[in-house]
């Protein structure tokens, strides 16, 4: 039996990733989780702590923790919280693969943790390249450990790339869905709510992720997170819309040919590739139904609707500590929207005007990239305030 460490299991990934794991029981890719993590849901990961019952649990939050030691008296079950916590679940002692589903930028120093302790990642957590690409990437060729991408696109290209020269692949096709303003003009978005961005067409995700991919923001830190895991520079990816969500992305070869992966839009299927990889083993997710489906389109992405394609773009080819920035004012940004404080469109502009204040510096340290994540939380939390007012 395989050892998991599990962080962020209460979330979207981490709820779908325990029914992989369901589903792998009695397969030779059986895994055990010996420790799950989460922020503050007490009573989903004291559920999840009874069924899975792993030797340790950690919520990031002391209260929260205090909480689930209590609950959890009658089990024989360490609780941990804080950074420290998390980062020691991540390198957790006796794992084979660690799965960092947590959100946002606070990923960075687990990840950071797992790949030094020697332990391969499955990541989720696409904020952690985004903003500490550099230390990721160096952290796993240091330890000689492979990072698994969850995210669907990336396992997509992972996949495509299998059985094929790396050299010789020329583009990568990173398909989007468009989210649920596809079609929508600056105009009408100006107006768009909390409620409207958060009904994706074809998938459930987290509310951070989802409103990312209502300002196609997901996308631009995708980009991000392919140039760092297939050292593909910004020019070599093309972002496509396809409002299916079937082709869940695609590499051109230098011959023209292109190879794309399918599937029914279920993150079971990529979070289970991570998993087993390099076998493949039936999962839950549904057949593919090329009949039912017809047909597929594709378009090239509005721009200028989604500003934060762009400014994601820029970032990466100006390296350094842009995109930590960039990261940073978005994951700000994001919150100050879902609680009504600032507009759609606001997103964009602060989360640019976030980045081209970042001075060009590299982001050759743990603390650099802390610090400009800082500064720019700082700076875009202060404009929320003066536009909250204002409104
Ligand atoms: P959710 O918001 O559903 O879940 C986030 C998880 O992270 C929860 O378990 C949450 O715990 C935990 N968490 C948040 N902050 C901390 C912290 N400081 N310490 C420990 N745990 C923490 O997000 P998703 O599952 O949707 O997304 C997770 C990541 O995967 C994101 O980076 C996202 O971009 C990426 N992703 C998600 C996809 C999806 O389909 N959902 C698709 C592709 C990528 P708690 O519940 O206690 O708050
Ligand atoms: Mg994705």
């Amino acid at each position: 039996m395989k050892i998991l460490s599990l962080l962020g299991s209460t979330g979207s990934i981490g709820v779908q990733t325990l029914e992989v794991l369901r589903g792998l029981r009695g397969t030779e890719h059986e895994y055990r989780p010996a420790v799950l993590a989460a922020h503050s849901n007490v009573e989903r990961l004291e559920r999840q702590v009874r069924e899975f019952r792993p030797e340790a649990a950690v919520l990031f939050g002391k209260g929260a923790a205090k909480d689930l030691r209590d609950r959890t008296r009658d089990l024989d079950l360490t609780v941990l919280s804080g950074m420290e916590g998390l980062c020691e679940a991540a390198a957790w002692e006796g794992a084979d693969l660690t799965l960092n589903a947590v959100v946002g930028m606070v990923g960075l120093r687990p990840t950071l943790a797992a790949l030094e302790a020697g332990r391969p990642v499955a990541l989720a957590n696409k904020e952690t390249l985004v903003a500490g690409g550099a230390l990721v990437m160096e952290a796993a060729r240091r330890s000689g450990v492979e990072i698994l991408p969850v995210d669907s696109e990336h396992s997509a290209i992972f996949q495509c790339l299998r059985g094929n020269t790396r050299a010789q692949a020329r583009q990568l096709l990173l398909t989007a869905s468009g989210g649920p303003f596809f079609g929508w003009t600056r105009e009408r978005l100006a107006s768009a709510r909390p409620e409207d961005a958060l009904a994706h067409p074809n998938w459930t995700m987290g509310a951070k992720v989802t409103i990312d991919s209502a300002t196609m923001m997901n996308k631009g830190l995708e980009v991000i997170e392919a140039s760092w895991l297939f050292a593909m520079g910004p020019e070599e990816i093309q972002v496509v819309v396809h409002r299916e969500s079937i082709v869940h992305s695609m590499v051109r070869y230098a011959d023209n040919g292109v190879i794309a992966q399918l599937g029914t839009p279920d993150m079971r299927l990529p979070i289970q590739y991570a998993l087993t990889y390099p076998d493949r083993l039936p999962s839950p997710a549904a057949e593919l139904d090329l009949f039912a489906l017809g047909r597929l389109t594709f378009y090239p992405p509005d721009r200028e609707a989604f500003p934060c394609l762009d400014v994601a773009v820029e970032a990466l080819k100006r390296g350094g500590l842009a995109p930590a920035a960039v990261n940073g004012a978005n994951e700000e940004a994001v919150v100050a929207f879902l609680r009504g404080e600032i507009g759609f469109l606001d997103i964009p502009d602060l989360v640019g005007q976030a980045g081209a204040r970042q001075p060009d510096a590299p982001a050759d340290s743990l603390e650099a990239v802390l610090e400009a994540d800082r500064a720019a939380r700082a700076w875009t939390a202060e404009q929320v305030r003066g536009r909250a007012k204002r409104n």
